[in-house]
């Protein structure tokens, strides 16, 4: 049965018309999927009680079930998200509680800044070497109405209303090779969320940049770039062999970037392979070309999944960030949130079944 959820109004319109003629019916009904936050037609009461009926013997609304929820102290929250067909994607929830002292305790009370963390594919095929989703494998692409999907069921579950969430593309799977779903997706998020509170991060696809830059809703662009040569990126990120430093750099340049506005970029600081101070250099030259920031993300490590590769210690962290700021370029170090929850950067993975053991850490045994 069709989804409703990843469908514009005048689509809407078109598909519901045999049992809905009215030309008013789609806004009506897409005010429950969104204002009323509905997930059945039974509970659209100002519809007549026989479209109803109709209305759900034809047409689904596609909300993802939730497989499993896990949270963590600092607020942050991951879902398992399953889909439809039985793929399962991971979404997060996370509070700013430096903005919001009171945001700890809160469901997302009113005045409360959120953020919903997205995915746009069910695996990744970029396989970047610092990131679990890429042990994965590609997966396919989510409808547009599975991404509106998870930003509503967080919706639900977390209590958030229409203009307090900022979204995030930056769960599993990479936006740019989903663009045409992804662009949907952002239409209709834009009725609650605005373009300047969504963001997409990419690893750098070139086709999928031109893409986006031509439509009505931008998000703010987040750009993971993790190496500052082609021969250190191609390694980390083999997407850069099809999309190398200059043609991404060209792209930028061309981008629609709104007054006031800058690039992200996003920058993983792994101990040994791209954290030195020589690299923070080049790194400054390459952004400055730009409006730019860097977020400096320090590896979120995972033993099993990437075991040759380590965080490096906080005052590496702290040297790099401070000599990217000598270099003039404006820095943030990002720790992440929901580490406890496996729900940090990097570390989503949403084909393992919920439950499973993981893999036993090696601690010594205090003797
Ligand atoms: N494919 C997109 C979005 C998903 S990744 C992209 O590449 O941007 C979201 C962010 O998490 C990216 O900036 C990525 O570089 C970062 N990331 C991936 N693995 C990480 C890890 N192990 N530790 C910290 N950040 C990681």
């Amino acid at each position: 049965m069709p989804d409703v959820l990843g469908l514009s109004i005048p689509d809407l319109q078109r598909a519901v018309r045999e049992v809905a003629p009215e030309p008013y019916r789609a806004a009506q009904i897409q005010r429950w999927l969104w204002e009323r936050r509905a997930a059945s037609f039974p509970e659209m009461t100002d519809l007549p009680r026989a479209m109803r009926e109709a209305l759900a013997e034809r047409f689904t609304i596609g909300l993802p079930r939730v497989a499993s929820r896990s949270a963590s102290v600092d607020g942050a929250e991951k879902f398992l998200l399953e889909l439809a067909d039985g793929v399962r994607v991971e979404a997060v929830f996370l509070v700013d509680s430096k903005r919001h002292p009171a945001a700890e305790t809160s469901d997302g009370a009113p005045g409360t800044r959120v953020t919903v963390c997205l995915s746009s594919q069910a695996g990744c095929a970029l396989d970047c070497a610092f990131c679990v989703t890429g042990r994965l494998g590609s997966g396919r692409n989510l409808t547009a109405g599975e991404i509106v999907g998870q930003y509503l069921v967080l919706a639900r579950e977390k209590r958030f209303g229409p203009r307090e969430a900022n979204v995030v593309f930056m769960g599993m799977g990479e936006p740019l090779l989903n663009v045409a779903c992804v662009g949907t997706a952002l239409d209709l998020l834009a009725r609650e969320v605005s373009p300047r509170r969504t963001t997409l991060s990419t690893a750098g696809i070139v086709p999928g940049l031109e893409a986006l830059a031509r439509r009505a809703h931008r998000p703010n662009l987040a750009v993971s770039l993790s190496a500052a040569d082609d021969a250190t990126r191609s390694r980390l990120m083999p997407v850069n062999r099809t999309h190398p430093l200059a043609d991404l750099f060209a792209a930028l340049k061309r981008w629609p970037l709104e007054k006031g506005r800058r690039v992200t970029f996003e920058w993983v600081l792994i101990a040994g392979v791209n954290d030195a101070p020589e690299t923070a250099r080049r790194l400054a030259a390459l952004v400055r070309q730009l409006p730019a920031e860097v977020n400096v993300i320090p590896l979120n490590e995972s033993a099993r999944w990437l075991p040759d590769l380590k965080r490096p210690s906080p005052a590496a962290v702290d040297a790099f960030a401070r000599t990217l700021s000598r270099c003039g370029v404006d820095v943030t170090v990002r720790w992440s949130k929901g580490l406890e929850a496996d729900a940090a950067c990097g570390q989503l993975r949403g084909r393992e079944a919920p439950g499973r053991p993981k893999p036993p850490e090696i601690r010594s045994s205090g003797t």
